[in-house]
């Protein structure tokens, strides 16, 4: 019998009428002759309640106690689920991530599942229970409890599914599939019938919020199909219908999708660029500057570095945001001192637009397009950075909105 494996999120489980939807929708792939594991997250609101009560009591909270409070959102999800489920008159049985157990390291608030162990959920899907196991909690080789990181039930369900062997895994979530970028910037956009799980990594990595970047991962190296859903639909809707009604991630070589040059314009508010000006062109200097950055755990993305003239360079590099004004302390205080460069000047008011699309691959001409539409909206480019398929570029926040309108209708994103 197939294994389908649901991922319900916040909004869906986020209250108990809310819950009791969720429930018939599960029983009803049950009927249809699925053996099924749900994996929730916590209420809405839940997690950062929680979170809010630890920061109530310390400014940095210890992680391993950060962890053992964070995770028990999720534990009242599964309980509440599987009652749900059994007043409806399904078996069901609900699993915290230790009891599985699904086995991580040690890194407390953002840890690594490294084994799920399958046979008491194979033995109770035999016996025709439904099983709901926590996302986002695991335990460590001491039996410590864990968790995968915010947003990481996406994370759970995939990696579920990959060691159960799913047939696929349906993320089910509060908005109805994937688009070729946020509708709340540009109106026009269109939901995808499919999604490469490439293009959907880079989408992830480059800002789009629909699924956690370490469950895309996952869906690629395990090659589990995974479809992201509404759960707002009627829950009694026919299989058939519900099935296309959201977007599948796939994997290029199985599909003959028509092949759009462009797949989706992702963005990302929030960066910061960095530059040193004057330093010193000679072996170890970017690992001089981007060194200290890393040690303060602050995550670099864009980078370039000038031709240099008399021997002195310009690098230039961009941050989170959130984390510009560290970033900035730390360049001042080891670079300046260390590597004798000039001086130091920074902007918090830049965002970064992507086109991402595994037809660049194939395709000439992306680039220029894009910098060609850009220019007739008098955007200046800052800076510039590619993968083989995506082009991403570095602009005043002020026009982000206007760049991502602009190259949506460009890219013919629209048309059907
Ligand atoms: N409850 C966790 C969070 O809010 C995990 C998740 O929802 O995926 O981040
Ligand atoms: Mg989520």
């Amino acid at each position: 019998m197939a294994l389908i494996v649901h991922k319900y999120g916040g909004t869906s489980m986020g209250s108990t009428e809310r819950i009791k939807n969720v429930a018939k929708r599960v029983a009803k792939w049950h009927d249809a002759g699925y053996q099924i594991i749900v994996v929730p997250s916590a209420m809405s609101g839940e997690t950062n309640r929680i979170i809010g009560l630890a920061k109530e009591i310390m400014a940095e909270p210890d992680p391993r106690e950060l962890d053992m409070i964070a995770s028990t959102g999720e534990q009242v999800s599964v309980g509440l689920l599987s009652m749900a489920l059994q007043a409806i008159g399904k078996k069901a049985v609900s699993y915290a991530g230790w009891q599985v157990p699904i086995k991580t390291d040690s890194a407390y608030t953002k840890a690594r599942i490294s084994s799920i162990d399958d046979v008491k959920v194979k033995a109770d899907l035999a016996e025709g229970k439904i099983v709901i196991i926590t996302g986002f909690q695991g335990v460590d080789d001491l039996g410590n409890i864990t968790t995968l990181g915010r947003g990481g039930s996406d994370t759970s369900a995939v990696a579920i599914a990959a060691a159960m062997k799913a047939q696929e895994c349906l993320i089910y979530t509060d908005v109805d599939g994937v688009y070729t970028t946020d509708p709340r910037v540009v109106s026009e956009a269109r939901r995808l019938n499919t999604v490469t799980f490439e293009e959907m990594l880079e989408m992830a990595s480059l800002g789009s919020k629909v699924l956690q970047i370490r469950s895309v991962e996952f869906a690629g190296n395990y090659r589990m199909p995974t479809r992201v859903l509404s759960s707002l639909t009627d829950p009694l809707m026919p299989l058939a219908e519900e099935i296309v009604s959201g977007t599948l991630i796939s994997f290029e070589e199985d599909t003959n999708m028509e092949q759009a040059t462009i797949t989706g314009i992702a963005f990302n508010r929030d960066e910061a660029k960095l530059t040193v000006f004057g330093v010193p062109d000679k072996p170890g200097i970017a690992y001089q500057i981007l060194g200290p950055v890393a040690d303060a755990n602050i995550e670099v993305d864009m980078i370039i570095q000038n031709q240099s003239v008399e021997g002195k360079t310009d690098f230039t590099f961009t941050v989170p945001r959130a984390d510009y004004n560290k970033a900035m302390e730390v360049l001042n205080a080891s670079v300046k001192a260390h590597i004798g460069a000039g001086s130091i000047i920074g902007d918090a008011k830049v965002s970064k637009v992507s086109v991402v699309g595994v037809g660049m691959r194939s395709h000439v001409g992306i680039a220029s397009q894009m910098f060609r539409t850009l220019s007739e909206e008098g955007i200046n480019i800052q800076m510039i950075s590619t993968s083989e398929i995506k082009i991403s570029v570095l602009i005043d926040e002020k026009y982000m909105e206007l760049a991502v309108r602009a190259l949506h209708k460009a890219f013919g994103l629209e048309a059907a």
